[in-house]
């Protein structure tokens, strides 16, 4: 199969909520399309937050995606001359993420991926973690707390303004849920023990 370098890697992008990893993964993504490299953009079917077939950051950049169930998926859209794929919202694939990854960066791929670093809890966010530990480069980037304006690590869930409890279900009917980017001094998840 016919590859433009040696090798291939993986680099990460990630942060907590508002960091700027959307806006981070487009920019790369441009810069592969005026290299005139081909690049395939993935994102998962769970995330609609905005649009169907972009990855859209919260400033209001996008990018057209190819919304996919599972990370097996991507293989079907791979080409002998894809060069680049780029996945956002890395976080919300399955396991089976990790060893694609790894295996179309040793056929020779640039993977970019981005996504949750950790949960709201503070936990390692689904196959992140073990992705982190397989990349070539990570880029862990911060928002701004919005409690005292300091670099910000971390996602606070709010439900009806109040920090989520460790235990909170992930789906909440009838009650108001928001996140905040937040400093570790200021990020709150209260825990019955
Ligand atoms: P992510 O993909 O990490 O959630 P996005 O790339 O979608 O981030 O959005 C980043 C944008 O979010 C920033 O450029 C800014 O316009 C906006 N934003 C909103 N709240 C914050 C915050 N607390 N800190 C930094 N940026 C924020």
């Amino acid at each position: 199969m016919y590859r433009p370098s040696e090798h291939g890697w993986i680099e990460m992008v990630v942060g907590p909520m508002y960091s700027g990893k959307s806006e981070e993964l487009i920019r790369r993504i441009k810069r592969a399309q005026i290299a005139k490299q081909n690049i395939l953009v993935f994102k998962p079917m769970i995330d609609n937050r905005y649009s169907i077939e972009k990855v859209v950051s919260h400033s209001g950049m996008n990018e057209e995606a190819i919304r996919i169930e599972k990370a097996r998926d991507i293989l079907k859209y791979i080409e002998s001359d894809t060069e680049v794929i780029a996945i956002d919202e890395v976080q919300f694939f399955d396991d089976e993420i990790i060893d694609i990854l790894k295996k179309l960066a040793d056929q020779g791929l640039r993977v970019i991926a981005a996504g949750l670093d950790t949960d709201f809890r503070g936990v390692p966010f689904g196959p992140t973690p073990n992705l982190l530990a397989i990349a070539e480069f990570v880029d862990k980037i911060t928002a701004i707390c919005m409690v005292c304006g300091q670099p910000a690590h971390w996602t606070q869930r709010l439900i009806n303004g109040k920090p989520a409890n460790f235990t909170e279900p992930t789906i909440l009917v009838g009650e108001k849920e928001s996140y905040e980017a937040r400093c570790r001094l200021h990020h709150k998840v209260p825990r019955d023990l």
